[in-house]
């Protein structure tokens, strides 16, 4: 027997099925199944998709005994319809459509009506009694012939669609505004004028005969698959050629015979918010497209329940059936003729990350999916659409559409802000207190930042990436960033900013959507998210959100299956608390100089840089001692029960000095030195390239006091905190070791500081000492280091760089090139760059455990909170990850993925 290349399905039977997308593409597929499962499809049949591949490795010629299987199958559509193609009097008319494997724009348009001509018109007419509805069919398959199959569309955007130009020609001739004020005589008339226009304009006559119709309309399809929109698109999307398209020919039904008929869209849930209950539009006396084209403002398919209950009724049916045999939410075309519904699409609909994530809830709860299935459908990252507020869309669509769209950046802080622009930290802060909302707009961040980025509502910089301090401490903070929106132009002296012809003052709205990076002028509301009503704020109790219900069982699923553990990045005892209701398992990286800005703290750590001696150094030293021991009393009591991770002090001194001329005049005298030593000081501190040079334990190797006095917070803090009951477990992190006997003459600093202590509390805790594994030299000798290290994390952000010898902050130049011209395969700061970076974190991991089979893993840096970074963390078997507090529910998921993934594979 030949080769089956055409699939018939009509009358409840097909040849296809669901599972056969590759060879009927999605619609052919799912047609197929539509048919198979009972539900009113009109008859038609597929042209497989190695009909297409044939086409294309034979010259564009079809395969052999093509033409009599679409003849057989073509008889079979007519007996079903009761109708035969190009008949005078009985006339079937079929719509072609294409379909590959994935819906793609690109490909040649749906023809409808096809097999319509002079003579089998009025066989419609006789048929339907009206004579307008079959003219005006034919005039628009002329058209849509005309312009798909033939080619006769405007070439330039400044051109005229002709057929358009013949159409309103004719309107105003007869004087009326629209086309249903067309009569049949006029529409008779404009067939022949469309004719004409055909013939002038490309010198091919419209073909009369049908079946020249349909080959011409099956060839286009097939042409079409390699036209350079299609051709672009598969490059773009990875599709191979030899996938091909597939050619749909189905009877046509008609929405357009009167009141009673209709056509529409549909989704069986809601694709923006995942609620249960079907959700759609339609329009009444209408054909294909229209619903989409917006010609007329549609109705909500709700009406639909009043106006035609019996067809609602078998619609909700057809919905539920479609879900449980899909296992997925569903998006369908459909049309009304004369009262009968009938079904011309499905397949799995599109979704917002909410509505993602309450489908896949609901569907297990409806004991349709498995919780496996449903935390595997879900993108970990779309989690922050539960988690932060968002803007409602319907106000900010108003806004972009007014032209309040100001600019774009990164999307580096999650979520949805509205405030009035201040242009430096201390105005954040003296407004926050006047009870206003407010956006810090700087032109990059600092340190001294902290305190007014922690009173915003938001934070909006012109310079610096996704990893730039703006962006990580936003993170941390959990505040709304929008990071290197280039186009400011930022005036701090004029308290304004510039934006493509745009000024924005002082005290003026802005709203920053961190979700998308777009910066709108105005006030646009925020909807805070329910999740955070219930967990945070307690103003809502978790029975009355369905948010957090949705967020409360992924999460304890995800739980059930993943084995990374997922610690938070945080030093303050409000993050951590915070990280820990949203699931941390303890602190992977407190950054101690974050401290050293709090309340005077700064003025106790210039003096202690600006001091000569080590005597003047354990002077200032001593002045911090009994803060910085109050930090870590804080923080531990709120992470009773579970390790904390505190780094000792990492970056280079001079960031912690002011660097404006009138600043220091003024720390000059309040410490008591004079400017000429202080300006001395801080040009001898002065580095070429900081990010290398002193630094990390390199400070605590030369000036051992400063890791001494830390250690001996930490631990006495440890020791009060024990006393009173606390389960402490304090982990001792020296930063930037390259060489074991780094870590070596700091770990001797730390064990005799914690005797004293121990001594002196007259109480032991239990504590580790380890290391950041952040230069390739110590994940390369990491055997010799885990000789003193009881434990690693791998400080990514340090190790892209040092790996890369690239510096993150100067990667702005050319990273983003690269990354567009698939130099690299992406930005190696947002995801471990695998292959490189990824295969040291490997090796030293192995090597370390080698030495020390109980060595705790870890990693610390901005990858910690990355879906693919954090797979990958489990793939080479670390004990943990560690991430900014609003993304450890993103981990704890994409934890569970990684080991469900790796379930799937074994
Ligand atoms: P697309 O892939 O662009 O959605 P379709 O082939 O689905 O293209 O068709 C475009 C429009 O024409 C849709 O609204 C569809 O429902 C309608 N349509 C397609 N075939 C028929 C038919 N046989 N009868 C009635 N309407 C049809
Ligand atoms: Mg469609
Ligand atoms: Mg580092």
């Amino acid at each position: 027997m030949a080769k089956q290349y055409v699939f018939y399905f009509g009358d409840g039977k097909a040849d296809g099925r669901a599972d056969m997308k590759n060879l009927l593409g999605g619609k052919g597929a799912n047609l197929a199944e539509m048919t198979n499962l009972g539900i009113p499809v009109p008859a038609g049949f597929t042209i497989s998709t190695e009909v297409c591949t044939h086409y294309y490795e034979n010259n564009l010629n079809y395969p052999e005994g093509l033409t009599d299987q679409v003849n057989n199958a073509l008889a079979k559509v007519e007996e079903s319809m009761d109708a035969k193609f190009g008949d005078k009097e009985n006339p079937l008319l079929v719509s072609v459509r294409s379909g590959a494997r994935v819906s793609m724009p690109g490909m040649m348009d749906t023809v409808l009506n096809l097999g319509l001509n002079d003579e089998t018109v009025k066989g419609l007419v006789k048929k339907t009694g009206d004579e307008r509805f079959a003219y005006d069919s034919y005039r628009r398959f002329v058209a849509m012939y005309g312009d798909v199959v033939l080619g006769l569309r405007p070439e330039t955007e400044d051109d005229v669609d002709p057929f358009e130009e013949v159409l309103e020609a004719k309107k105003r001739d007869r004087g009326v505004q629209l086309d249903t004020e067309l009569t049949a005589d006029d529409l008779k008339e404009l067939v022949a004028e469309y004719k004409e226009a055909l013939r002038k304009h490309s010198g091919e006559s419209f073909p009369e005969d049908p079946r020249d119709q349909l080959w011409g309309a099956i060839g286009a399809v097939f042409g079409s698959w390699n036209n350079e929109r299609a051709k672009v698109y598969r490059q773009l999307n990875k599709i191979p050629e030899s996938w091909g398209t597939a050619v749909n020919v189905q009877s046509m039904v008609f929405g357009n015979m009167g009141e009673d008929s209709g056509t529409g869209v549909a989704f069986t849930r809601d694709p923006a918010t995942g609620d249960k209950s079907i959700y759609g539009e339609y329009l009444l006396n209408a054909q294909g497209e229209d619903v989409v084209a917006g010609v007329r403002t549609p109705q909500k398919i709700d009406q639909l329940e009043k106006s035609m209950p019996d067809v609602y009724k078998q619609f909700q049916e057809i919905c539920e059936k479609l879900e449980k045999r899909y296992r997925d939410m569903q998006d369908m075309e459909f049309t009304i003729q004369q009262g009968k519904l009938w079904m011309l699409q499905t397949r799995t609909g599109k979704r917002t990350g909410f509505a993602a994530f309450r489908i896949a809830v609901d569907l297990v709860e409806e004991g349709i999916i498995s919780k496996e299935e449903a935390l595997m459908r879900v993108e970990p990252n779309q989690l922050n659409q539960l988690l932060r507020p968002i803007f409602d869309p319907a106000q900010k669509r108003k806004a972009v559409q007014g032209g309040r769209l100001l600019t774009k950046g990164l999307n580096a802080g999650p979520g949805a802000a509205t405030g009035k622009v201040v242009f430096n930290a201390p105005d954040a802060v003296e407004w926050t207190k006047r009870d206003e909302k407010v956006i810090l707009v700087r032109i990059e961040t600092s340190p001294e930042d902290i305190k007014g980025m922690d009173a915003a509502d938001g934070i909006l910089t012109a310079r610096g990436g996704m990893t730039s301090h703006a962006a990580l401490v936003a993170r941390q903070m959990g505040k709304v960033c929008v990071a290197g929106a280039g186009e400011l132009q930022i005036d701090y002296r004029k308290r304004q900013f510039e934006v493509n012809g745009h000024v924005v003052k002082e005290g003026d709205w802005i709203s920053l959507d961190g979700i998308t990076g777009e910066v709108l002028e105005g006030e646009i509301d925020p909807h805070p998210s329910e999740v955070l009503q219930v967990l945070i704020d307690k103003t809502m109790s978790p029975e009355e959100s369905k948010a957090y219900h949705t967020y409360d069982r992924i999460l304890a699923w995800a739980d059930e299956f993943r084995r990374l553990r997922v610690r938070t990045n945080a030093d303050q005892p409000d993050q951590a608390s915070k990280a820990l209701t949203f699931g941390a398992q303890g602190i992977g990286l407190c950054r101690t100089e974050h401290m050293f800005f709090g309340g005077n703290r700064i003025q106790a750590v210039r003096e202690m840089i600006v001091a000569d001696t080590k005597q003047g150094r354990e002077k200032a030293l001593a002045k911090l001692l009994p803060m910085q021991r109050e930090d870590f009393i804080g923080l531990f009591r709120v992470m009773d029960g579970y390790p904390v991770t505190i780094r000792t002090l990492d970056p280079p001194l001079h960031e912690f000095l002011p660097h404006e001329e009138e600043a220091l005049k003024q720390l000059a005298e309040s410490i008591g030195v004079s400017f000429e030593k202080l300006k001395n000081r801080l040009s001898a501190l002065q580095e070429f390239n900081p990010m290398l040079g002193h630094r990390g334990c390199r400070l605590g190797v030369v000036f051992p006091e400063i890791t001494a006095m830390q250690v001996q917070a930490i631990l006495e803090a440890a020791c009060t905190v024990k006393k009173e009951g606390i389960d402490v477990q304090p982990e001792i992190m020296i930063p930037l070791v390259s060489h074991v006997n780094e870590l070596r003459a700091q770990e001797k600093v730390v064990r005799e500081v914690a005797k004293d202590v121990f001594k002196k509390y007259d109480v032991e805790v239990e504590y580790l000492v380890g290391t950041m594994i952040e230069i390739p030299r110590a994940a390369i000798t990491a055997d010799e280091v885990a000789q003193v290290a009881e434990f690693f994390s791998f400080g990514t952000n340090d190790l892209t760089q040092t790996t890369f010898g690239m510096s993150r902050d100067d990667s702005g130049m050319f990273l983003p090139f690269y990354v567009e011209n698939k130099i690299l395969q992406g930005d190696p700061f947002q995801s471990v760059d695998q292959q490189g970076v990824g295969k040291l974190m490997e090796w030293g991991t192995e090597q370390g455990r080698k030495t020390r089979s109980d060595l705790k893993v870890g990693i610390c840096g901005e990858h910690g909170g990355d879906p693919d970074s954090v797979e990958f963390c489990h793939q080479i078997n670390l004990d943990y990850v560690s991430c900014s507090p609003f993304r450890v529910p993103i981990a704890r998921l994409a934890a569970a993925q990684g080991a469900l993934r790796e379930k799937q594979t074994n």
